[in-house]
């Protein structure tokens, strides 16, 4: 018997690295995946593979008639954002973006010492404290979909802006509406800073240090918090839209589509109190992600 003992441990052991093969195998549920070059979240039919997990740049779906064809957010849009502050990083359909929310433009809000400190130009004073770094960080889908209802904003960082810092809604506290005394303390780039930092409300003033932010014509102004685009009063030729809803957003061209039509916002073409407009004031039309 004792010339036996090798052979059944030898079977043995082959059975378990058999069996333990077997559940690895068991564990994994192949999934057909196909392409989606184009990042529209539809796949192309007549390219896929076989896999487990699933590959970059493949998803389920296989209903995509032209994968050259996007609906999605244009990635050319990000190369608007300040790159000393704002960083992407890209998986799937989804994009981290994250920024030290410090805007590359002059401000009062910035200490006296710092290059880009200005006397306040807009306002007739400036609320306490200096633009420092922040952290912001927000997961956006690349493909965003309008929701089935639409989202309420609330206080804090709705988008994050072209320059870096943060875009809020149309109140300077919780159920407090932007009034004519808190809009003085507003710089010329529509800003000013709070206990959560250096923020945006209203469309910038047209002055001649003016470089990074728009003022009354189509420029992007940053992405919000469902992942749609937030472009300035005008479209490319210089017309206001017609066909806004409630929040700004219809579809349309923008200077990133590459003359498709996609969901975006515009800053809305009216006053919100004297003379002020409002960068965002309505609902996100988008499921909202937080910001951080
Ligand atoms: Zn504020
Ligand atoms: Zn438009």
């Amino acid at each position: 018997m004792k010339y036996l003992a090798f052979p059944i441990l030898f079977l043995l052991g082959t059975m378990i690295l058999i069996s333990s093969c077997k559940d690895d195998n068991e564990s994994c549920v192949e999934t057909t995946w196909y392409q989606d070059a184009d990042n529209d979240g539809l796949g192309n039919p007549d390219i896929s593979q076989t896999s487990c997990e699933q590959p970059a740049g493949y998803v389920a779906n296989n209903s995509d008639s032209d994968d050259s064809n996007f609906i999605g957010t244009p990635l050319s849009a990000f190369d608007e954002f300040n790159p000393d502050a704002v960083t992407f990083s890209f998986d799937g359909n989804e994009v981290t973006i994250e920024s030290t929310g410090v805007p590359n433009h002059t401000s009062p809000y910035w200490q006296e010492s710092h290059p880009l400190h200005i006397e306040q130009t807009f306002g007739d004073h400036t609320t306490p404290g200096f633009i420092n770094e922040r952290s912001y960080t927000v997961t956006l889908p690349l493909n965003p979909q309008i929701a089935s209802t639409s989202s309420a904003t609330g206080l804090g960082a709705i988008g994050i802006a072209v320059t870096g810092a943060p875009i809020f809604n149309d109140e300077e506290g919780p159920n407090v509406a932007l009034d004519l005394q808190t809009a003085g303390g507003l710089d010329y780039a529509g800003g000013h800073n709070g206990p959560s930092g250096y923020h945006y409300h209203l469309e910038a003033a047209d002055v001649p240090e003016n470089t990074t932010l728009s003022y009354d014509d189509e420029q992007l102004i940053g992405i919000m918090a469902d992942g749609f685009l937030l472009y300035g009063r005008t479209e490319m030729d210089g017309s206001y839209p017609t066909d806004l809803d409630a929040s700004g957003g219809h579809y349309g061209v923008t200077p990133h589509s590459d003359g498709e039509e996609i969901y975006h916002y515009h800053i809305i073409n009216e006053y919100y109190i004297s003379s002020l407009i409002m960068l965002f004031g309505g609902d996100l039309q988008g499921t909202p992600n937080t910001i951080f």
